[in-house]
């Protein structure tokens, strides 16, 4: 089967329902299913051939997803791009993608053979021909290349084929969405390109909605959400953060039956406060760019206060073992996450030695986190493995000190990294983001009330605002850069 089936198959059987709204615009599944045909052959029309990488680059919205699909109908692979990334990273990607198209609102940010413009899309399908366009794949043969999202450096692309995509939207139906159905309404509110993205496919060939806001602020989400009565949302946390903030929240009209969270850890203090006001609606996904989305979810009825530090389980279709020094830990025991299904990437793009340290040959993926399973095999995350603190011989999760800083009133955002310290190796150290005025030093109280002495920061900086990367992930690599150039040139 190929991803065109899908779409084809539910264009025949939804017809004149809406398959895509953007504000205004409406675009039926009969249209969708038209319109990437059309498309596609318009792009192979204009010399692009089947196997070619094309870089899309184009704000949140109904465009953005025609082009995806046409590119799978027409054997095209699609890079997808954020217009919120410098033109440094995005230079980066054309190259590194090897694109030879490229469908964007602007000038592609590197030298590229075939450019469409994006302002040029409806005459060029105006001007296709009609018919099916189905261009048959290999099931193995790259659909799309995902953008790891840079926190540990430089990014790397994941190769995702047409097998890992059909596997994705199985892990989808089973485990996060068993009761969609025509009248379910997708809100993407965060952008398509990375984890709202994941959500189309389930949702079209169910005959349910995908409405999408073009950039997200609480106001716009709630407005959307209350319009179209959205069941299904996906934000990052750092976007429940903002939505809770909004006063409007308690009184909006929702009929969410779902919010579906994760790309990053939550606060338990932020998750807690997201039920108490939206009721039991979150639904927490773990998973990478590595293995789309899918590696342990935590349901609705499994945010009960003592659960609410769990990733939860596995997702049904998904492996998932925790091993420390080759072995597979039991209880309570601290290793590293791995995880094997076949939604998980078939190899990094041109890069050999990555993938060789990434992924072993019988398919187990090391995810990099660092994890261990309760009693009742909960999956519990730790940290990511580069990110541990090393004091005084100790190690320190610094999720672990950033949930106890954000427990504190006064801290919106808190981002915790070990500076290098002669006594102690490494010295735990928090940059946090106040809501209302705040002492360091009191904050620092604050932590050791919660915190063992070898887990509490030294030094608490307060700043106006953290680094995050354009889907809204704190990057603490550039936290501890920043604090290094200023507190030790030396290092940085
Ligand atoms: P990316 O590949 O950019 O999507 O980043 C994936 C990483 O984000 C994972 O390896 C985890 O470290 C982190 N992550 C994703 N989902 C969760 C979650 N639900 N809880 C904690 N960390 C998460």
């Amino acid at each position: 089967m190929q991803i065109g089936d899908l779409i084809r198959r539910a264009g025949r059987q939804y017809g004149a329902a809406p398959a895509l709204v953007d504000g205004e615009r409406v675009v039926s599944f009969a249209e969708f299913d038209e319109l990437t045909d059309r498309l596609g052959h318009a792009l192979l029309a204009g010399g692009l051939e089947p196997g070619d990488r094309v870089a899309v680059l184009l704000p949140n919205g109904i465009d953005g997803v025609v082009v995806y699909y046409a590119l799978a109908k027409s054997g095209l692979v699609r890079v997808p791009l954020n217009a919120r990334e410098t033109a440094h990273e995005l230079a980066f990607k054309l190259s590194d993608s090897q694109a030879r198209g490229f469908v964007g609102a602007a000038d592609p940010p590197g030298p590229v053979e075939i450019v469409v413009d994006a302002g040029l899309l409806p005459d060029l399908i105006a001007g296709a021909p009609d018919g099916p366009c189905d261009v048959r794949r290999d099931p193995d043969a790259p659909l799309r290349l995902a953008y790891t999202g840079g926190t540990t450096g430089r990014p790397k692309a994941v190769v995702l084929t047409t097998r890992s995509e059909l596997a994705e939207v199985d892990n989808f139906l089973v485990d996060l969405l068993p009761n969609l159905r025509p009248d379910s309404v997708m809100l993407h509110a965060a952008p398509i390109t990375h984890g709202s993205g994941a959500f189309f496919l389930p949702h079209l060939v169910k005959g349910a909605a995908n409405v999408i806001v073009g950039r997200f602020s609480p106001g716009a989400f709630l407005e959307a959400a209350q319009k179209h009565r959205a069941t299904t949302t996906f934000m990052v946390p750092t976007m429940i953060g903002m939505l809770l903030e909004d006063p409007a929240v308690a009184s909006a009209d929702l009929a969410l039956e779902r919010l579906c969270y994760g790309g990053a850890p939550i606060a338990t203090t932020v998750l807690q406060r997201g039920i108490d006001v939206l009721g039991p609606v979150f639904t927490q996904l773990y998973g990478q760019a590595e293995a789309p989305l899918a590696i342990t979810c935590l349901q609705p009825w499994e945010h009960t206060p003592e659960r609410l530090t769990s990733a939860g389980k596995p997702y049904t279709f998904v492996e998932v073992d925790i091993r420390s020094e080759g072995r597979s830990v039991g209880v309570d025991e601290v290793g590293e996450v791995l995880t094997r299904g076949p939604h998980t990437m078939q190899r990094y793009w041109r890069r050999p030695e990555a993938t060789a340290e990434t992924k072993e040959p019988d398919g187990w993926l090391h995810t990099g986190d660092i994890g261990r399973w309760d009693a009742e095999g909960y999956l519990h995350l730790l940290d990511r493995r580069h990110d541990v603190i090393i004091s005084g011989g100790f190690n320190v999760y610094p999720r672990e000190v950033e949930d106890a800083l954000l427990a504190h009133p006064a801290v919106v955002e808190a981002a915790v990294v070990g500076l290098p310290d002669e006594k102690w190796g490494e010295r735990v150290t928090a940059a946090v983001v106040l809501r209302s005025s705040a002492d360091p030093e009191e904050i620092r109280g604050f932590c050791a009330e919660r915190l063992a002495g070898f887990k509490r920061p030294k030094v608490v900086e307060i700043w106006a605002g953290l680094p995050t990367s354009p889907v809204g992930k704190s990057l603490r690599r550039e936290v501890r850069d920043r604090m290094l150039a200023a507190t030790h040139p030396e290092d940085a």
